[in-house]
């Protein structure tokens, strides 16, 4: 009788895993959140993203226990001998779950691998001049983000994005925002709004602000966005997202209706940190 009952059990047990795998998921992210969270890992924030100590108690403690959970679901490799220690993971992921702070998330569905090289990297690509003759072009790279499945960072320049808080250059906050962006499937410069937030309100915001950016660069006027943002609304959105957190209060006061948009969509005021 016990085994009998014993049996049905594991066979329910067995038909929910395959049925519910989003309850298991969020049970097991649950009980990941709820132990504690490493010292060691503490100190490398602190070392690396001096950021993190001017953030309220609570956001410091989402952001730790968001981190544990993202370092438990993705896989790191290093490239170019570059050996994965914790001080990259954590690195990494403290900058990444930033953007993920007083929401309901799902750590980046679509991410699976992060590839870091020591330092930037020379990609090769195709192009195509006005009279249709094709060659190769070396880019050097900071990081790079891919539709499905993964990203690709250089430490170096991780390092530099998360130690100089208020230059507004942050490549993992620019290829996670891509990542958050690219969630519907399109990489536009619009990411999947909440319930609170209207898709024509932030169209009308960013368009706005993206050929504003694109005047200033074609004209050389100094701006607060680098002019990477001008190449399209998808960069627009990434390099936006960088200046949000890193330089807010200029963003602020110069495009107030664009930091209320991202503060809607990103759910913080870092003005306040
Ligand atoms: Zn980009």
């Amino acid at each position: 009788m016990f085994s009998y009952i014993l049996l049905i059990l594991v066979t329910m047990c067995f038909i929910s895993l395959i049925l519910c795998p989003p309850y298991w998921r969020e049970f097991r992210r649950k009980q990941i959140s709820k132990t504690p969270f490493k010292k060691e890992w503490r100190k490398i924030i602190q070392r690396r993203m001096p950021f993190f100590k001017k953030m309220p108690a609570d956001l410091q403690l989402q952001l730790k226990q968001h981190i544990q959970i993202f370092l438990s679901e993705k896989t790191f490799k290093g490239l170019k001998g570059l050996s994965i220690t914790d001080e990259i993971k954590v690195t990494i992921a403290a900058q990444a779950c930033l953007l993920l702070l007083n929401r309901k998330t799902d750590y980046y569905p679509k991410l699976k691998t992060i590839l870091v090289y020591p330092r930037a990297f020379v990609k090769e690509h195709q192009v195509t001049d006005a009279t249709g003759v094709q060659s190769t072009k070396d880019t050097v790279l900071a990081g790079e983000s891919w539709s499905y499945g993964k990203i690709v960072l250089s430490w170096q320049d991780t390092l530099d994005g998360a130690y100089l808080t208020e230059d507004g250059h942050n490549v993992v906050i620019h290829e996670f925002a891509h990542q958050l962006d690219q969630e519907d499937g399109y990489s536009n410069g619009a990411p999947i709004l909440g319930s609170h937030q209207s898709y024509e309100q932030w169209a009308e915001v960013f368009s706005t602000q993206y050929h504003e950016l694109q005047r200033r660069a074609q004209n050389a006027i100094p701006s607060i966005f680098d002019y990477y943002g001008a190449t399209n609304p998808a960069e627009f959105f990434a390099v936006a997202s960088e200046v949000f957190f890193e330089k807010s209060h200029k963003l602020k006061q110069q495009y107030p209706k664009l930091y209320h948009q991202l503060s809607l969509y990103y759910r913080v005021d870092p003005t306040s940190w």
